[in-house]
C-alpha cells in the first residue's frame, strides 16, 4: 500500500468532493449561463458553493470568484494592482515604486510581479523581503521599506517549510503604507484561521488540490474596495470577472471539501495533527539518529516535516523511503526535478548541507491515526535498512576502485563495463563525463542484476553514481550473486569530475 506523504505539492480527492463532481457531470450538467432548467439547477450549485465558500472564509463581501487554481488567483491579483498603478500613474500621479514579496514565497508570486511589471511597461522594483532563520518576514525591514512599496504580498504558510507567517506582524509593519496586500492563502486553508477582513487583506488566492477537491479549481477573495482587472474577457462569466465557461465538476467537488470543513466532522483537528507530527518527528528520531528539522514546530503548520539527516543526501533518501511506499519529496514538487538545494532554505541561511539534504514529508488533515502510525512503522523500516546497507558496503574491504585505476582499467581488456546507478532524472542533468556507462537506476536494480551475474569473471564491472554511496550497494548487491569482479567507483562522478 502506498503512504503518501507529499500532501504539500498535491491531496488526493475525497470521496465526497468524486461524488459532487461526478453527479456535476452526469445530473446537474447544464451551463450556468443558460437560461433554461438545466442552466437553473447548474446556477444553483455555483452560487451554494461560492456562498459555501463565503462562509468558510468569512468574506460576505467582496469579490469571490472560481479560477482554475492558485496560478491563475495569483495572476488576477497581481494584474489587478499592477493595472490600477499603472492607470493612476497614467493620471500624472506619482506611484510608490517596490513590488516587495516574502524571500521564501512561490515561485508563482515572484514570476507573476516579474512578468506584469515588464507587460505593463511599469518599472517597479521587485525586492524580496528577507526572513530570518525561522523562516518568517523580517518586520523591521518591511517596516522600513513599507512606506516605499506599492504592493506587498506574503504567503500565510510555506508549502515547503510549513512555516506560518506572523500576519498580524505584517499587517502593522504595512498599516500606514497604504500598499496593497497579497496573501497567498494555499497551505493555509482549511489549516489557520486567515481573518481575511480583520487584516484587510486585499486578494487572496486558493487552490483546491492542496485541500481534497481535484486539480484544475481554486478561488480568489478580493477585498471590496481593492482594484481589479479581469485576467480573461469573454462571454461574461463570473460576473464578467473571469471569463470561460465554468469548470463545474471542479466547482462541486471544491463545494464538497469545503462543506467538509464547515461541518467539523471530515478534518482532523490542530491538536490531532500535532499528536500525528510528534509520531512522525519521533519516528524519524529513531530511523535517522542525527536527523534535523529545518523549521521550528511551534511557528509551522503541523502538517509538515521538512528534515535533513547529515551525511545522506536528499535523492539517496527519497529514493530509500519511495522503495518501502513512503511518497516524500525533496523540496518542493515544482523543484523536484532540479538537482539545486531549495532556495527557500538558503533564503532562511541554513547551512549548504541541510539545504541541500532537505526533505518534506507533508500529511493531510484527512489521514487517519492508522495511517500515520504505519507510516512511522515504514519510516522505522527504512531506517534499519539504511544502518543495514551502511554497515555491509563498509564490511566489504576492496569494493572501490579510484579513479586513476579506473582509467587504465578502461585501456585494458577486457574493458570494464560501466553501470551509471543513478536515477534517470540524475543521469540527464548531469552526463557521466568520459564514460560510456550502461544505465540501471538502482530502483531497478534487481531487475537488472542478473544480465551481469554471468558474465565471464575476468570482466569487470565497475557501478557509478554521484557519491558513490549507491554504487558501492550496487557492487555489494552483484557481488553477493556471484560475479565477484564488481566495483564501485570511489568518491563518485563528483570527483571522477574533478580529476
Ligand atoms: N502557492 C503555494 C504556496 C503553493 O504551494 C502552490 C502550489 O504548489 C501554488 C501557490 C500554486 O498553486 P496551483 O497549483 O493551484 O496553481
Amino acid at each position: 500500500m502506498e503512504i503518501y506523504l507529499d500532501a504539500n505539492a498535491t491531496t488526493p480527492v475525497l470521496a465526497q468532493a468524486r461524488a459532487a463532481a461526478l453527479a456535476a457531470m452526469a445530473d446537474t450538467f447544464g451551463n450556468p449561463s443558460s437560461v433554461h432548467g438545466s442552466g437553473l439547477q447548474a446556477r444553483a450549485l455555483l452560487d451554494g458553493v461560492r456562498a459555501t465558500a463565503r462562509r468558510v472564509l468569512g468574506v460576505p463581501g467582496g469579490r469571490l470568484l472560481f479560477t482554475s487554481g492558485a496560478t491563475e488567483g495569483i495572476q488576477t491579483a497581481v494584474l489587478s494592482a499592477l493595472d490600477a498603478l499603472r492607470q493612476r500613474r497614467a493620471a500624472g500621479e506619482s506611484i510608490p515604486t517596490l513590488l516587495l514579496y516574502g524571500a521564501t514565497e512561490h515561485k508563482a508570486v515572484a514570476e507573476a510581479l516579474r512578468h506584469w511589471n515588464a507587460l505593463l511597461g511599469l518599472g517597479l522594483e521587485p525586492l524580496a523581503i528577507p526572513v530570518g532563520c525561522d523562516g518568517r518576514h523580517d518586520l523591521d525591514w518591511l517596516r522600513q521599506h513599507a512606506p516605499r512599496a506599492a504592493l506587498v504580498c506574503t504567503m500565510a504558510a510555506n508549502n515547503e517549510t510549513g512555516v506560518v507567517s506572523d500576519l498580524d506582524g505584517i499587517a502593522g509593519a504595512i498599516a500606514a503604507s497604504g500598499a496593497l496586500w497579497l496573501v497567498d492563502g494555499v497551505q493555509a486553508l482549511g489549516k489557520l484561521p486567515l481573518r481575511l477582513l480583520e487584516r484587510r487583506i486585499d486578494y487572496a488566492p486558493f487552490s483546491g488540490h492542496k485541500l481534497y477537491a481535484p486539480k484544475g479549481i481554486g478561488m480568489l477573495y478580493v477585498r471590496e474596495g481593492a482594484p481589479f482587472t479581469a485576467l480573461m474577457a469573454g462571454g461574461g462569466q463570473e460576473s464578467a470577472q473571469r471569463a470561460g465557461t465554468e469548470n463545474m465538476a471542479g466547482v462541486a467537488a471544491l463545494g464538497a471539501v469545503l462543506q467538509a470543513l464547515e461541518s467539523g466532522d471530515v478534518f482532523a483537528p490542530v491538536a490531532t495533527l500535532q499528536a500525528h507530527r510528534a509520531q512522525l518527528a519521533t519516528a524519524l528520531g529513531d530511523a535517522f539518529p542525527g536527523v534535523v528539522f529545518n523549521a521550528p514546530f511551534d511557528t509551522s503548520l503541523p502538517t509538515t516535516l521538512n528534515f535533513s539527516v547529515p551525511g545522506v543526501d536528499a535523492r539517496a533518501l527519497i529514493d530509500l523511503l519511495d522503495a518501502a511506499g513512503l511518497r516524500v519529496s525533496g523540496g518542493s514538487a515544482c523543484g523536484a526535478a532540479r538537482a539545486a538545494p531549495s532556495d527557500v532554505l538558503q533564503a532562511m541561511g541554513l547551512p549548504a548541507w541541510q539545504a541541500a539534504s532537505a526533505v518534506r514529508l507533508s500529511f493531510g488533515a484527512a489521514d487517519s491515526a492508522a495511517f500515520v502510525q504505519e507510516a512511522c512503522a515504514r519510516l522505522r523500516a527504512c531506517g534499519a535498512a539504511w544502518r543495514a546497507d551502511a554497515s555491509a558496503a563498509a564490511a566489504q574491504p576492496g569494493l572501490e576502485i579510484d579513479a586513476p585505476a579506473l582509467r587504465a582499467a578502461l585501456r585494458g581488456t577486457p574493458r570494464p563495463l560501466v553501470v551509471d546507478v543513478r536515477e534517470a532524472s540524475e543521469q540527464g542533468l548531469q552526463p557521466a563525463a568520459g564514460l560510456a556507462a550502461e544505465a540501471a537506476p538502482l530502483s531497478a536494480l534487481a531487475d537488472a542484476l542478473p544480465r551481469w551475474r554471468d558474465l565471464p569473471a575476468e570482466t569487470p564491472v565497475v557501478f557509478v553514481c554521484r557519491s558513490g554511496r549507491r554504487s558501492a550497494q550496487a557492487a555489494g548487491a552483484l557481488r553477493r550473486q556471484g560475479h565477484a569482479n564488481a566495483w564501485s567507483l570511489a568518491g563518485g562522478l563528483a570527483l571522477w569530475s574533478a580529476a
